[in-house]
């Protein structure tokens, strides 16, 4: 029960980090939820739970019990030298290169796969995710379930096809979790040891911008400790690795605010990336959600 209580907070907190303020909760949920603190309760001879009088937020304590390796082993971070030979020979070089990484494969559970990224690699528009979820894991590409449902439609709304764009994560394995469900944010150990696979895929592709989604992505790009909250950076361009950034919200931001305020913002974001990449934008495309 407390593995499930504290996979519930995790995914509380990553949707917290990709932008999302409100989350709407079934009553079969809340009943479940009730049914779990009721049952805590007894457990202790009815006397309350004891509550953390500090930390607002509660605290992950439990390592996952995975098979997967201990999220404190890390070693330092790959150094990644590209292979010579044309673009496709660089880039088939470097997805073997860390679809074989032991650490990578080490946090993988059995039957599960590392996430590399996917796309053209001629694009002229990066997006950049934060971490493989549970469908992206277990078919080994990345943005496959509902929130890259909602990626592709925001791609096609901007006169694109998802085999146009390139997508990668700034994690390359699914942050482990105690349970087969949920997920968390990486941490920043994590995010260090993959981020040099996310820099190579960008030199070898070459795009002519990236979009940034969500809080982890832009904090894997920028820093931790680069802003407060992601609406002091969204809607504005930065750099990385040569490039220029738009940091807009994580679809999973839309798919927990589904508001014509919510899409407009989103898309507005994306006007700008697609005037910065030369695309066409018709009248009737930026009058989308207003
Ligand atoms: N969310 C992400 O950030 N990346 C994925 O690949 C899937 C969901």
């Amino acid at each position: 029960m407390h593995a499930v209580l504290t996979a519930l907070t995790d995914e509380l907190k990553r949707l917290k980090a990709a932008g999302v303020r409100t989350v709407s909760v079934s009553d079969e949920s809340l009943g479940a939820l009730h049914r779990m603190a009721e049952r805590r309760r007894t457990a202790t001879g009815g006397r309350p739970v004891p509550v953390e009088k500090k930390s607002p937020e509660p605290v992950v304590t439990s390592v996952p019990a995975t098979a997967a390796a201990p999220l404190s082993s890390l070693p330092s971070p790959p150094v990644v030298n590209l292979s010579s030979g044309d673009k496709r020979a660089r880039w088939t070089a470097l997805r073997e290169r860390v679809l074989g990484d032991e650490v990578c494969r080490a946090h993988v559970r059995p039957g599960k796969q590392v996430v590399f990224g996917v796309g053209s690699i001629d694009a002229k528009v990066f997006y950049c995710g934060e971490a493989p979820g549970a469908d992206e894991e277990t078919q080994g590409e990345p943005f496959v379930g509902p929130a890259g449902q909602l990626l592709n439609k925001m791609i096609q709304a901007m006169g694109l096809r998802r085999e146009d764009v390139y997508i990668g994560n700034i994690m390359n394995w699914r942050p482990e979790m105690p349970t087969p469900f949920g997920n968390r944010p990486p941490t920043a150990e994590e995010i260090a040891y993959c981020l040099p696979f996310l820099r190579a895929q960008i030199e070898v592709v070459d795009p002519a911008l990236i979009v940034a989604l969500g809080a982890t992505a832009a904090k894997g790009l920028f820093g931790a400790d680069s802003f407060k909250s992601l609406g002091e950076i969204r809607g504005r361009w930065k750099q990385f690795a040569g490039k220029p950034v738009m940091v807009t919200y994580h679809p999973s931001y839309l798919l927990h605010n589904d508001t014509r305020r919510a899409k407009r913002a989103v898309w507005e974001d994306l006007l700008k990336v697609m005037e910065q990449a030369g695309l066409p934008i018709s009248d009737k495309q930026r009058a989308y959600f207003l």
